[in-house]
């Protein structure tokens, strides 16, 4: 899956009351399913049949399968050489969908089929088997990861139970039908569409999917197995872009795995409501439609890249996770952490203009600032619950554990890497593994311990310290601890790290040294130099630890930045940012630091700079806006943006493109610039008036900005054109632009919105979010969420609730004591809110103690004439 912008998904531990998940017992396992299902999607249910052959491997009376909240209508076992049924009665048990079937006579071991009638109703909040309205038709689509699949046909729902499944779907004839293989047969009689699917290649039922209603296709062509787009009615024209990057993706990691696509077909489905980014169904990937169908010629590069992102991702989970699953959800992460690792890779050598591996290292300078909390978990650890499944995978799983495994990468070398990653595929193909085994393959192709290493990184919660200086000697000490913002106690800890030490030597270019820190401390001799000016902890930022070095040699380093790479750049900025809330940087040396890498050539720098500008601002002015940090903003932005153009122009890199916004959205905001709000208000004007008129990279943040000062008359004209919008790009555009406005009362009446509009499930918590982007906004959110609770609760999936303690995020010390006492209520706490508002917690402690110890310092420097 690729987790979507919905809720700032983080780091949590797991709640320490949860019950264990209830496992399915083993005697008797499933062999190869059948499912048998007739839906019309304008219906509220539908009816189904399973034959399961199933192996009983001792005699027993009784046995469990999922079936959940489903209407079984009859069960019996048919012993495989014939015989007499056996007559099961069905009892649920537990909470979790697990269903035994008891016999009246004792079953004696052997292969038999199960055969099940069954009746239910379609979810309609985007999860299960689910119904929905687009454009006036119906469709149904499924998403199944990680329990629903039981919620939508009886089966042994757990991963590990890999069989081939053969589907059968019956559809009111106009209607098209798709699942996870290619049609075997499909025949129309008394108005129903009959189309029989080929029986899949060994899968686990969370990878099934299927897509109903009248849903249309374009062909992709130069894949190596039969490819398409699959898009609502209507959407033809917004199918160019998949189209087009799918065959070089594919071609891509084909090369990389050294083997074909391992499933028959690669269909790529636009779901009009789908609350997830994407999800790797092996032949039916489902994506949510805003990312698949882009407007040609007037998609923004960040839209490019987010799907080009979206697709390397999906399509490498066919080999990693669909190939080869984990064994047991407590290795999800891993299957999130390799393809959002394969991720980067493949769209770095597909598409080079995206610069994958620089915007990697500030994802992974967001992600080291959650692990810095006391409250982060281990990657690797039981998951507890059913609701805390999803947790795992959070941005911990898809952000860290990609960081994790580039390190290793790097250590390793990339061919050897690779071979490990090979043989670990070959061995384990159409089957389960875990991660130690993926471990034991890089081992045994490196000859190196990367077991200590990885299980260094991913079994303790946190993240490393490295620090190092020179010792007169000329030799380096390295030290290492757990990083932990100030104010707080470091567990003593002890990592395995591939450490990069970094320096200039006697030529042009640094020399990069490699050690293995094992040990809390150590001294090492340079290779390359003797007592060099400095020498950077992190060379190349390969690893997944923060570094610091004594004050002196950091202004060497600073003064000698221009022999940095932009990802050492972009990464010395997001340290930078980490030392000022352990404490080790001051207030004002810190602003100092941005300002001068605001005046950094290369824009991913400056999009980090203005990334921490806003760090600045939530910290220090959450409850008022300052005239020095305007000022500051000022005078950092507006010569970048003069420098970079402040209109798009022909050839640009897309690196330009992608920052523009963000730097007139930063003088408007924080820099309240007459000159950039007229330019933004210009533009939106022009976009209402004229959509072809105004650069697509400019016209979703001219839309918000407008929306700032925008009166009643604005509201009215934005909240039609979400409603009649054409294309799911112009939809998001005006729904987010809603949630910008400041007038109090049409901030009202935008939350009003979220219950009275025609919104979609996974659009209800858009325009919240964009009241919480300031301290007022975010103040008046937090009381709209708890006023609202039990209605978000009813459209929200119980994955997505438990995010709602995200709404007393920020400094305020107060909101955070009233969020204690609201999800104290066991009725405003499903599993998993508890660990969400532990991390809340922390980071808005953290925030608070920074902004009163640095509070003075940042003032000072920003009244300094
Ligand atoms: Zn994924």
């Amino acid at each position: 899956m690729t987790l979507a912008a919905l809720l700032l998904l983080a780091a949590t531990a797991p709640s320490p009351h949860a019950e264990p998940i209830a496992r399915l017992r083993q005697d008797v396992v499933p062999r190869a399913q059948s499912i048998r299902l007739e839906l019309d999607p304008r219906g509220a249910d539908y009816t189904g049949s399973v034959a399961i052959d199933v192996e009983v491997k001792r005699a027993v009376t009784d046995f469990d399968f999922h079936a959940e909240a489903l209407s079984l209508s009859r069960a019996a076992l048919r012993p495989e050489n014939g015989g007499a049924a056996i007559a099961l009665k069905v009892t649920p048990v537990g909470s979790e969908g697990i269903v035994t079937a008891t016999a009246e006579v004792p079953i004696a071991p052997g292969r038999y089929t199960l055969a099940i009638d069954f009746t239910n109703d379609f979810d309609i909040r985007a999860v299960g088997l689910y119904r929905l309205e687009a454009g006036g038709a119906a469709y149904a689509f499924t998403q199944f990861e990680a329990v629903d699949a039981r919620k939508a046909f009886p089966c042994w729902d757990e991963p590990a139970y890999k069989i081939p499944y053969k589907i059968t779907l019956v559809v009111p004839e106009a209607d098209a039908a798709f699942a996870n293989t290619l049609e075997e047969s499909s025949k129309v009689a008394d108005g129903k569409r009959t189309v029989v699917f080929r029986a899949t290649r060994p899968l686990p039922s969370y990878l099934l999917a299927l897509a109903a209603g009248p849903l249309e296709t374009v062909a992709i062509p130069g894949t190596s197995v039969p490819a398409r787009v699959l898009f609502p009615k209507g959407s033809a024209a917004l199918t160019a872009e998949a189209v087009k990057m799918t065959p070089p993706i594919l071609a891509a990691l084909e090369r990389y795995f050294g083997s074909k696509h391992p499933y028959e077909k690669l269909d790529l489905v636009a779901v009009p409501e789908y609350w997830y980014g994407a999800m790797e169904n092996p032949g039916l990937i489902t994506f949510r439609e805003e990312s698949l169908l882009l407007d040609p010629g007037r998609a923004t590069d960040s839209q490019r890249e987010r799907l080009a992102v979206y697709l390397a991702h999906e399509i490498a989970h066919m080999w990693f996770g669909d190939l080869v699953t984990m064994a047991w959800w407590d290795d999800l992460w891993l299957n999130e952490s390799f393809a959002s690792w394969m991720e980067d890779k493949i769209t770095a050598e597909v598409f080079p203009e995206f610069q994958s591996q620089v915007t990697q290292v500030g994802s992974m300078q967001r992600v080291m600032q959650g692990d810095a909390r006391l409250s982060t978990r281990a990657m690797r650890q039981p998951v507890r619950s059913v609701a805390s499944l999803l947790q795992s995978a959070d941005e911990l799983a898809y952000v860290k554990g990609s960081a994790v495994l580039a390190m290793t990468e790097s250590w390793l070398t990339p061919a050897t890497f690779r071979k490990g990653v090979l043989a670990y595929l070959k061995q384990y193909g159409d089957g389960s593994a875990t991660g130690d085994d993926l471990w034991r393959a890089l081992s045994k192709a490196s000859g190196k311990d990367v077991t200590g290493v990885l299980r260094s990184f991913l079994d303790q919660p946190g993240v490393p310290l490295v620090s190092a200086s020179v010792l007169p000697d000329g030799r380096v000490k390295l030290k290492q601890s757990r990083f932990v913002n100030a104010g707080n106690q470091a567990p003593k800890q002890t990592w395995k790290i591939p450490v990069v030490l970094e320096y200039p030597g006697s030529g042009e270019a640094l020399v990069q040294q490699r050690v293995l820190l094992t040990e809390p401390e150590t001294t090492v001799k340079l290779e390359g130099a003797a007592s060099p000016a400095w020498v950077h902890p992190n060379g190349g930022e390969a690893g997944y630890y923060r570094w610091s070095v004594p004050r002196e040699s950091l202004a060497a380093l600073t003064k000698d930045v221009k022999r940095l790479s932009v990802r050492e750049r972009v990464g010395l900025v997001g340290n930078a940012t980490a030392l000022l809330g352990a404490g080790e940087i001051a207030g004002d040396a810190y602003l100092a630091l941005l300002e001068g890498f605001a005046g950094d050539a290369e824009p991913l720098v400056v999009g980090e700079v203005v990334r921490a500008l806003d760090g600045v601002r939530g910290t220090f002015f959450s409850e008022a806006d300052d005239p020095g940090f305007s000022a500051l903003v000022r005078r950092t932005l507006r010569p970048a943006l003069d420098r970079f153009g402040t209109s798009p122009r022909a050839g640009e890199p897309e690196s330009v493109t992608e920052l523009r916004p963000d730097l007139l959205e930063g003088l408007v905001v924080w820099g309240k610039e007459e000159a950039a709000t007229r330019q933004a208000q210009e533009l939106a004007a022009a976009y209402l008036d004229d959509p072809e008129t105004v650069p697509p990279s400019l016209a979703g943040t001219a839309l918000e900005l407008a929306a700032l000062g925008g009166d009643e008359a604005l509201f009215e004209t934005y909240r039609k054109r979400f409603e009649a919008a054409t294309t799911p790009t112009d939809r998001a555009r005006y729904l987010a632009a809603l949630g910008r406005f400041r007038n109090p009362e049409l901030v009202d009446r935008a939350l009003a919105y979220v219950f009275s509009g025609p919104l979609r499930p996974q659009e209800t918590m858009r325009i919240p979010r964009e009241v919480a982007d300031t301290p007022v906004g975010r103040e008046r959110a937090w009381t709209w969420m708890t006023a609202h609770y039990d209605e978000i609760a009813r459209r929200l999936p119980a994955d997505f609730i438990i995010f709602m303690p995200y709404f007393a995020a920020g400094c305020s010390e107060a909101r955070l004591s009233s969020a204690k006492t609201f999800f104290a209520d066991p009725r405003h706490a499903p599993p998993g809110t508890t660990s969400e508002l532990a991390k809340v917690g922390d980071g808005v402690t953290d925030c608070a103690r920074l902004s009163s110890r640095e509070g003075d310092a940042v003032r000072r420097y920003l009244a300094a004439p």
